[in-house]
């Protein structure tokens, strides 16, 4: 299992709607349109380093 980091909804990798690379990461999404918020703006879903 794996957060949708837009939504936070935790989901199977395996059945995801969608995926997406960020700065070497995989992230994966519950529905198309997080994968499209994600896309958008990436880095105020990710907040890892900073
Ligand atoms: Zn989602």
């Amino acid at each position: 299992m794996v957060k949708d980091p837009v939504c936070g909804m935790q989901i199977d990798e395996k059945t995801a709607a969608g995926s997406s690379e960020y700065r070497g990461e995989m992230y994966y999404f519950c529905a198309p349109v997080c994968k499209a918020r994600f896309d958008a703006s990436p880095a105020s879903y990710v907040n890892k380093d900073r």
